[in-house]
């Protein structure tokens, strides 16, 4: 059981008096929780079986926005409700507010109660039974790279975002006195992790003023995601809490470096590490090149589900640590997939893509489905590069922006066939809500460059 908390357990809490509030939650399109908070006595009594929410969750923006072009819903079609079903293996504890426990839920369609095609848990539950169907089971870990302000987002979105002051003013990469600052903020979100059922492994601090890493255990990929959400909402709610502000926005300074999400992946039979082979070179067996030389071929395909947004595509600079080319390489971190355990059984691929702002519901099953289809496809893997790959130029670039990449999705016959053409439409189109808004914004540096000069 991914959650900490049994059914029959949370109901004795809401007896007892130790559990009063119910937070029933389902995933958006950017990886938030949404949902509402139930007094305990009437989730345990009746709203642990379905609840509703208006079904324009799947079709925002950031902002809330209720934009057009989606098929899914619209003004015209009356934004309706989805069914939000509980799943009970979920509930858990939420140990950083009193008295609160938490559920996730599946969106289910309201009249049939059919799973909810581009709702972020069903795509990727999707691909994991792709998955299970070849008798493999994906096992993933993400790292959460964020960074730590002064001052609370109130305080901060006040101020217009102005003067931003990071709340280590030095690169604080592995240092143990300017993390020692941060404990107040990272000492709780790392043991109610845990007392919430999520299995951190560590903090660290990163390379970058005020950046911070939290690494959690790899675990089932649905649960990996599950408890990447989980910690973003405590990373945020905790560091509010303490009265800083946390953000996972990839890039805010073009000079400093930004926030990345790396995946690490692995398919497992049974309890035998499918990827692992001692004989093969690295010890990596022929399912897991096969899988790494999809993940390769269709990486310009899936960017949009590891870079969703304008700002995400800032994060790809050259001596920034994040990547900027499509290949792979052994232990080396200048290559966007970076093989890990090398000759062990712990043997993985890192995709260093994915910046922090990514959903990873999207993002894991995007990439098993291009994984996936390399084994598929029998694709064989070419040899690993090595050296400072950001001036190679024999090897592919990552997509350059949001717009370029949302072209790489819209003609992408493998997403249509592994997603299916309403959800890469759906996708689609909320990658070009994006760009639509930011082409209509004019920003501070088109202003100080033109105002007086142009
Ligand atoms: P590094 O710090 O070099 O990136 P770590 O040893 O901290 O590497 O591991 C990074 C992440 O990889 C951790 O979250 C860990 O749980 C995860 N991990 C370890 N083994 C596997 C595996 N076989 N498959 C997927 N993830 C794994």
């Amino acid at each position: 059981m991914p959650g900490n908390l049994t059914f029959t357990d949370l109901k004795s809490k809401v007896a007892d008096g130790s559990i009063d509030t119910v937070l029933a939650c389902i995933v958006d399109m950017q990886g938030r929780l949404m949902g509402k908070r139930f007094t305990g006595s009437h989730f345990a009594a009746s709203a642990w079986e379905e609840t509703h929410c208006c079904n324009y969750l799947l079709a925002t923006d950031l902002e809330m926005e209720t934009p057009e072009g989606y098929a899914a819903t619209s003004w015209r079609a009356g934004y309706g409700d989805y069914m939000m079903k509980p799943d009970l293996a979920t509930l858990r504890l939420v140990p950083w507010l009193a008295g609160t426990a938490m559920v996730l839920c599946d969106l289910r369609d309201h009249h049939d109660q059919g799973d909810i095609e581009h709702s972020p848990r069903a795509i990727l539950k999707r691909q994991i039974a792709r998955a299970q169907a070849l008798g493999l089971t994906p096992m993933m870990a993400t790292e959460l790279e964020f960074f730590l302000f002064q001052g609370d987002y109130n305080a901060l979105r006040n101020s217009g975002y102005r003067d931003l002051k990071p709340y280590s003013p030095y690169n604080l990469d592995y240092n143990m006195l300017a993390t020692t600052k941060e404990e107040h903020v990272m000492r709780p979100i790392r043991n109610h992790l845990v007392a919430a059922g999520v299995p951190v492994e560590n903090s660290k601090g990163e390379a970058e003023a005020g950046q911070e890493e939290l690494n959690i255990r790899y675990a089932e990929a649905l649960d990996c995601a599950d408890n990447h959400v989980i910690a973003k909402q405590a990373i945020k709610e905790i560091a509010w809490q303490q009265g800083v502000s946390a953000t996972f926005l990839p890039k805010w300074r073009d000079d400093a470096v930004g926030s990345a999400a790396h995946v690490h992946l692995s398919l497992w039979a049974g309890k035998d590490p499918a990827f692992y082979d001692k004989d093969g070179a690295h010890g990596m067996s022929s399912t897991m090149r096969a899988f790494c030389a999809g993940m390769l071929k269709y990486a310009a395909d899936v960017t949009v589900f590891l870079a969703p947004y304008v700002n995400s595509y800032k994060r790809f600079a050259k001596g920034t640590f994040a990547p900027t080319k499509i290949a792979w390489s052994v232990d080396n971190r200048t290559a966007g997939f970076r093989l890990c355990g090398e000759g062990s059984k712990a043997v993985r691929m890192e995709c260093r893509i994915p910046g922090s702002d990514m959903n990873p519901y999207l993002a894991e099953a995007a990439l098993l489905a291009a994984g996936l289809k390399g084994i598929e496809e029998r694709l064989s893997l070419g040899d690993p590069v090595g050296g400072d790959l950001y001036d190679d130029t024999t090897v592919p670039e990552i997509p350059r922006s949001l717009a370029a990449a949302t072209e790489r999705l819209r003609a992408s016959t493998m997403l249509r066939e592994a997603f299916g053409d309403w959800t890469v439409d759906h996708y689609t189109r909320a990658a070009e809500v994006e760009q639509e808004a930011f082409d209509a914004a004019i920003t501070d540096w088109e202003i100080a460059r033109g105002f007086e000069k142009a």
